[in-house]
C-alpha cells in the first residue's frame, strides 16, 4: 500500500509542474486506499535563481498544519537594565500572509529596525541571535523589496513618549515549517534606523546600519 501512495504523490507532483506555475496551492483529489475523501494539498514555493529550484510540499487533511489559523507572540523585554518591553502578536490564516501587531514602550523616539534574526537563544541576552534570519542567503533589504532577508520587517516608528505601535502584513515571513517559519527565532528592535540596503555601504548590505539590539523576544506558538 505505502508503494500505492507514493506512486500517487510522485504522479500528482508531475501535475503540478505541468500546470500554470503561478499557482501557489492547489487541490488534487486523491483517490488511493484508505483515504475518506480526503484532499491531498501540495504548495510550491518558488525556486531562488542560482540558488535551490522549487520546492513542494505535499500534505492530507487532518495532518495538514497550514488548514487553521494559526498565531504566536513574542514578549519584547529590553536587552540589560532597559526599561523597553512590549508584546508583537503574529497571526496567518491559511495560505495567507501574516498579520504582525504590538505596541512596544519606553524606546527613544524616531525609528527603529525590526527584524527577525536566526536564532531563538537568550541566553546571552539580545547579543546572540545571530544575523538576520536568511534562508535564502540574499543580501539585506526593506520589507517591500524582492532582495531581502526573510527576517527583514522594515522600521518601526517610535512617538512622542516612547512608544510605538505596530501593524504590519508580510508575505515572505511563515508560521509553520521550512524553510521559511519564523517560530523559535527571536525579533529585535534595534537602535538606528533601518536604510533597507540603500547606504552604499557594507554595513548597508548586512543588517540596513540598523545598530545594537535594544530588545528582543523569541517567537513562540500560542496554545
Ligand atoms: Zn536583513
Amino acid at each position: 500500500m505505502f508503494k500505492t501512495i507514493a506512486l500517487q504523490l510522485i504522479f500528482s507532483l508531475y501535475i503540478v509542474d505541468k500546470s500554470d506555475a503561478s499557482d501557489v496551492v492547489l487541490k488534487r483529489s486523491y483517490e488511493g486506499p484508505n483515504t475518506d475523501g480526503r484532499h491531498l494539498l501540495i504548495r510550491r514555493f518558488p525556486a531562488v535563481e542560482e540558488f535551490q529550484s522549487d520546492i513542494y510540499e505535499v500534505f492530507a487533511k487532518p495532518y495538514g498544519y497550514h488548514l487553521q489559523t494559526i498565531t504566536a507572540i513574542t514578549v519584547l523585554k529590553g536587552d540589560g537594565e532597559s526599561s523597553i518591553a512590549g508584546e508583537i502578536q503574529f497571526e496567518q490564516t491559511p495560505g495567507g500572509p501574516v498579520h504582525i501587531r504590538g505596541n512596544i514602550t519606553g524606546l527613544p523616539v524616531g525609528k527603529h529596525g525590526l527584524h527577525i534574526h536566526q536564532s531563538g537563544d537568550l541566553r546571552n541576552g539580545c547579543a546572540g541571535l545571530g544575523g538576520h534570519f536568511n534562508p535564502y542567503m540574499l543580501q539585506h533589504g526593506g520589507p517591500v523589496d524582492s532582495i531581502r532577508h526573510v527576517g527583514d520587517l522594515g522600521n518601526i516608528k517610535v512617538e512622542e513618549g516612547g512608544s510605538a505601535e505596530i501593524n504590519m502584513v508580510d508575505g515572505l515571513i511563515q508560521l509553520t515549517g521550512f524553510p521559511r517559519g519564523v517560530v523559535g527565532r527571536a525579533v529585535v528592535v534595534s537602535s538606528d534606523p533601518d536604510d533597507y540596503g540603500r547606504g552604499g555601504d557594507a554595513q548597508s548590505l548586512l543588517d540596513g546600519n540598523s545598530g545594537k539590539p535594544l530588545a528582543c523576544g523569541v517567537i513562540a506558538y500560542i496554545r
